[in-house]
């Protein structure tokens, strides 16, 4: 209670969101929303009806329910947003400049804190972290209540493809273990160069079999980082989901849509968000004037890899931005991008980060849709998405697990040029 009221006025918010309950309600509270347009999370739209909360879960959704206790008619209502891919503790340091994820002093551990109050505000109720072992404490901070956020998943350390290097695949099945042991949702693993440096494979065949399929004994999902040619053999490997996946072949994607291997590709908002902020990122770890380079380059590729897995028929593709500093609470400008730059209908970018996404974690029975017996994880926006995509930089209200979070008034946020007020 009392952290997260220090983090309110830490983070400077306190005027955006002046109606904060910050108590998780008891079992017996019963909470009704009413609402004009409803997106379900899984592609249909209702209109005039009411949704029935009661502690952390939806109980019914009844146009006769009542009495209203918040009227968010006017406004969009839709499930909260879920990012497959946000490294959620990567921040700024004290000199401005691009700190990583594994900061430990306090000043990275507030920012982190604040990383994830923004995310939360700006919509998304669930995040995936792939992955740092400072996801950890703040994943469980905010799962107990103590600091708001969203929910967090993390691969803790990731297996980094470093070829022969990286280990036998007995080695690789140990590493997998040890991320379970340590607390880990998931398991992420790095099956290419950076794109800025090629993109070329850094793990074999045998070695990627080896770790999505201990993964699997585990019961631990696998996010494959690949482009290229690793993108076809992370999905013979079986793994769950390929993040990034530029410069894959139509025949890859074929390929995806028949293993049921999902895509997480990114059309825009991590890209923009390191040429906006290019002055604090390079010359840091990773991060050369060639690079930067490079990525101008890679930019329109990203845009024609959507566009063409939009194409690819049965292929599950999520929503998921690759968040690092800069762009947390900026999330959702990648919906702007798929729909604007990738030609996703509106309404299949609103479900890759609903219900698509939820099942994506194997968790659709719990979230992403706004349905009986799931978790309360409802938002709502100023406008239409399926009309104006825009409208998701207006999130007015964001309630997780059956806690409010905001409730602003419509007209309150500026529709903002992309870059954070
Ligand atoms: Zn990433």
């Amino acid at each position: 209670m009392q952290s997260v009221k220090m983090i309110l006025c830490v983070v400077g918010v306190c005027i955006l969101a002046p109606r904060v309950s910050c108590q998780t309600p008891p079992a017996a509270k019963r909470i009704v929303i009413g609402a004009s347009t409803v997106l379900d999370g899984r592609g249909r739209v209702l209109h005039d009806t009411r949704i029935v909360i009661e502690g952390s879960r939806i109980v019914s959704v009844d146009a006769n329910a009542g009495p209203v206790d918040y009227d968010l008619r006017g406004s969009t209502v839709l499930p909260g947003w879920i990012d497959a891919h946000a490294h959620i503790t990567w921040s700024f340091g004290k000199d401005g400049k691009n700190a990583g994820m594994a900061g430990t002093t306090q000043e990275d551990a507030y920012q982190s804190a604040s990383n994830a109050w923004l995310t939360l505000m700006a919509g998304f109720t669930t995040i995936q972290s792939p992955g740092s072992p400072n996801d950890i404490p703040l994943r469980d901070a905010i799962a107990k209540g103590n600091l708001p956020g969203p929910r967090i998943l993390t691969a803790v350390d990731p297996l980094i493809g470093k070829g022969e290097a990286t280990g036998t695949p007995e080695e690789i099945r140990a590493f997998v273990r040890k991320q379970k042991q340590a607390g880990a949702d998931l398991i992420k693993i790095f099956a290419s160069q950076s794109i800025r440096q090629g993109g070329g494979m850094t793990l074999s065949q045998e070695q990627l079999n080896a770790a999505c399929d201990e993964a699997k004994k585990q019961g631990l999902r696998t996010l494959v980082h690949a482009y290229k040619d690793a993108v076809r053999a992370a999905t013979h490997a079986g793994c769950t989901e390929i993040e990034h996946g530029t410069l894959a072949t139509d025949d890859d994607l074929k390929l995806m849509a028949q293993r049921g291997t999902y895509l997480d590709p990114q059309c825009g908002l991590v890209i923009e968000n390191y040429l906006l902020n290019k002055e604090k990122y390079v010359g840091t770890p990773g991060y050369t004037a060639e690079g930067f380079a490079a990525m101008e380059k890679i930019l329109p590729m990203n845009h024609e890899l959507v566009q063409h897995a939009v194409k690819t028929l049965g292929l599950k593709v999520v929503f998921g931005t690759d968040a690092v500093a800069g762009a947390h609470g900026r999330n959702a400008e990648e919906f702007i991008d798929r729909v604007r730059d990738g030609g996703v209908d509106p309404m299949a970018a609103m479900v890759s980060a609903n219900s698509l996404g939820a099942e994506a974690m194997n968790l659709a029975d719990q979230f992403g849709s706004i349905a009986p017996g799931l978790q309360a994880d409802i938002i709502a926006l100023d406008g239409d998405p399926l009309k104006d995509i825009t409208a998701v930089r207006r999130v007015v209200f964001v309630m997780k697990a059956g806690v409010v979070y905001k409730n602003v008034a419509r007209g309150a946020i500026p529709a903002y040029a992309g870059v954070q007020p």
